[in-house]
Formats: C-alpha cells, structure tokens, sequence
C-alpha cells in the first residue's frame, strides 16, 4: 500500500490524541489537536458508538502511525513478537522500539521519526562505524549509532539536538552530545515506551 500523504495532523485527530508526527509544532498551540480536538471529517463531532473490532482496529492504526510502519511490516513484526519468548504485546511494542529510525528520532538527532526515517535513508548516520540506510533496521544492546562526519555541519542535522532538547533522551540511550553518537547502554522494556498503546487490543486483533 502506497505511504499516507495527506495532513499529518488528521491521523492524530482521528486516533484522538498527539502522535507528534511534525516535530517542534507538536510542542506549540498551533498543533492541531489542540485547537481542533475531535476526528476530521462532516461526522467528526457526533459521538460513534464503536465495536470491540472497531476499538481494536483503531488501537492497530494508532501504533502504526506512531512509528510510521507499513501494514506488512506491522504484520511481519508481530510474527516476529510471538516467535519471542515473554509477552507478545510487550514483544511487539519493543521490537518497534528498536527500530533505527525511531532510536534517531529518540536520541533527539531529529525532529520526528518521518524526519528520522528520512535522514537514515539518506546516508547521515553509521551504525557500528558501517554505513546505515535501512530505517527498519533493529538495533542491539552495545550498538553505536553516529552521525557521518560529513553531514555534521548539514543544516538539518546542526543544532537537532538543541531543538529537540524538549523531548528527554531514554535511559536506555546514552547519548553523547558533542560527538553526535548514541549508544545502546539496553534494549528497551515495555515500561521504557511511553507511548499510551493498549498493545493487548493489538494482539487480539492479529489473533483473531
Ligand atoms: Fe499531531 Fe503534531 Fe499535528 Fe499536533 S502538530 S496534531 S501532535 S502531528
């Protein structure tokens, strides 16, 4: 299915909540949610009763916007997540965790993780000193995430992190500020994703 290209903003009034899909303007009173707080749409303001299907589903949409996955590879990582030992939802939420993009957009090296994603394609950041270019890629404890010199001094990339600074770096990140290099001091827990996901409905859904 081709990408969604259409305003950001309605994806987070659809799932009734700030997704912070466009960076710095999340943080600021012109974010849509706050000044339209109710789904888009001619029947966006009249209350819907919905089906446990209907919950589940939008519990799905909402964590695939999150991190801006496809369906397949929503679909792939959860086959990935039962395959693991422990719980699937918890499995799933932090194999999505690990993902390369979202670790950069984590570190605060970008302003969302669509940025993040961008910038990986890009050729800007090295992973373990190779070359990274696969948002989807999964990181691992001990791994070391830099900026390629090159593209220090991109205007995209200089002064991120002061931009970013109101998002705080997780723990299981430790972050080298001056060098612009992550490392991966863990890998992140459920409890570590403050996403608000109900990952159960999510796992019934793909269960069914
Ligand atoms: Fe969502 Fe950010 Fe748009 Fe607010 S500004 S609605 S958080 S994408």
């Amino acid at each position: 299915m081709a990408r969604y290209t259409g305003s950001v903003c309605k994806l987070c009034r659809r799932e009734g909540e700030k997704l912070f899909l466009k960076g710095a303007r999340c943080y600021t009173e012109k974010c849509g949610i706050e000044r339209r707080p109710y789904p888009p749409g001619v029947h966006g303001q009249k209350r819907q009763k919905r089906s446990d299907y209907a919950i589940q589903l939008r519990e799905k949409q909402k964590l695939k916007r999150l991190y801006g996955v496809q369906e397949k590879q929503m679909r792939n990582t959860f086959d990935k997540a039962t395959h693991m030992k422990g719980i699937t939802g918890h499995n799933l939420m932090a194999l999505l965790e690990r993902r390369l993009d979202n670790v950069i957009y984590r570190a605060g090296f970008a302003a969302s993780r669509k940025e993040a994603r961008q910038l990986v394609k890009h050729g800007h950041f090295f992973l373990n000193g190779h070359k990274a270019s696969i948002p989807s890629m999964l990181i691992s404890k001990g791994d070391v995430i830099e900026v390629k010199e090159a593209s220090r001094s991109s205007a995209k990339l200089a002064g991120s992190l002061e931009a970013n600074s109101i998002r705080e770096v997780p723990a299981w990140i430790e972050l080298d500020k001056a060098n612009l290099k992550g490392t991966i001091r863990d890998l992140p827990k459920r409890e570590d994703i403050t996403a608000t996901v109900e990952e159960r409905l999510v796992v019934e859904l793909y269960s069914k």
